[in-house]
């Protein structure tokens, strides 16, 4: 029997994929894996499990054998209860547009590739979530970074600075920063993204779990219904993660491309997950507005807690606060490794979303009031007694 691995002949692989960055929260996470003692605020993973009557719905469709491809579109049902819910929104969307993917991964991946020709720029606020800056570089792009701290807010001049590109990533509320965008404030972003004549694909993983105005999609803005693409899903707001099912609203021609590329690589989204989405879209409103309330809650204490040792903005929404920990005279990485050491609380160092994270930590506040409550004692204790 012949063992597979321990290759060393690593000049076979990508010298793209060779090159890019290990992802920093993965990173802490190996750290952690197996360990009991460890409170996690690292993982943006809800803690809940996914609403009773969603998982009733999956169980049964598997009772009957309902266990086959879908259409590469996803189903149609899906695609008529996403055309409708985005009207919440603000936009009219016609189930033609859209595609159900495997997860807002997914959907990220092949709308990259469906749009970027090798060398074109790819414009990415940072701090920014892990996945975009690789994935823009593996589609062939070329990425430009904009800085937003300190108060991570994007900016029209940001924007008409960089001059030229093809695609403006945007995700709000934001991963890790918490901000988020007034429709007057996206309004001024449109004003850029239309002067300089580029796509914007807009991660609205997170419209959901906005707590202090409403979500309002940038493609409802005069001039952006034909230059948006709108990644969305269930991971977050219907605490779905591992059933990996998310959507993607696109213009004909971008649609198109993204479609062929899905039919090619994935196929369909998992049917299971599709039939759960159905009805965390249809019948899924008290149990969503239950966990937005107690992130809330949390959001609420975390804050004002952790502002005993730190300076922090408190988050618009998702389930993240990004304290900026220059005070302690520590980088964030050193920070993160001797909170985890000392006091078995993990964090992620701000830097694995960007160079502009630098001097900050991301804490996903998705953990239980009690343990919430106890990884903030031991870090304000271990703050106090540096
Ligand atoms: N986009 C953002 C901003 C995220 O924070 C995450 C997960 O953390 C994802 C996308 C991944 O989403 P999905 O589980 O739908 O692939």
């Amino acid at each position: 029997m012949k063992r597979i691995g321990g290759s060393q002949l690593s000049h076979r692989v990508n010298k793209k994929v060779k090159e890019l960055k290990p992802s920093g929260i993965r990173r802490f996470f190996d750290l952690i894996i197996g360990r009991e003692d460890v409170i996690s605020l690292g993982v943006g993973e809800p803690d809940f499990a996914v609403p009773w009557r969603i998982r009733e719905e999956m169980i049964y469709s598997l009772e009957r054998g309902i266990t086959s491809y879908t259409s590469n579109l996803g189903l149609p049902e899906l695609r008529e209860a996403v055309a409708d819910y985005y009207t919440k929104f603000g936009v009219d969307v016609d189930q033609g547009n859209v595609l159900i993917t495997t997860g807002v991964s997914e959907g990220f991946d092949i709308a990259m590739r469906s749009i970027i020709n090798p060398g074109e720029r790819v414009v990415i606020p940072e701090p920014a979530y892990v996945s975009y800056v690789p994935l823009s570089i593996l589609a062939g792009g070329d990425v430009i970074t904009i800085p937003t701290s300190p108060d991570f807010k994007l900016r029209y001049e940001d924007i008409v600075k960089v001059g030229e590109a093809k695609v403006l990533v945007i995700n709000y509320p934001n991963n890790p920063t918490g901000v988020s965008y007034t429709k007057k404030e996206l309004e001024e972003i449109a004003d850029a993204v239309i002067e300089i004549d580029a796509i914007v694909i807009s991660d609205e993983i997170y419209a959901e779990l906005s707590y202090n105005f409403k979500h309002v999609s940038i493609a409802s803005l005069n001039g952006m219904e034909d230059r948006t693409v709108i990644l969305n899903g269930f991971s977050k707001s219907f605490a779905m993660t591992g059933l990996r099912v998310g959507y993607a609203i696109a213009p004909d021609d971008i649609f198109e491309s993204m479609l062929k590329i899905h039919q090619y690589c994935m196929l369909c989204a998992p049917v299971t997950a599709q039939i759960g989405a159905i009805e965390a879209l249809r019948n899924g409103d008290d149990e969503l507005e239950e966990m937005r309330a107690e992130y809330l809650r949390r959001r609420n204490f975390f804050i004002k807690r952790i502002k005993e040792v730190f300076e922090v903005n408190t988050p618009d929404g998702a389930f993240y606060a990004f304290p900026c920990i220059e005070n302690t005279g520590m980088s964030s990485e050193e920070f993160a490794e001797k909170l985890l050491f000392e006091k078995n609380v993990a964090v992620v160092p701000g830097t694995a979303f960007g160079e502009c994270g630098r001097g900050y930590i991301r804490c996903a506040y998705a953990v239980s009031m009690d343990k919430l409550k106890e990884a903030t004692d031991k870090i304000i204790d271990f703050v106090n007694s540096l």
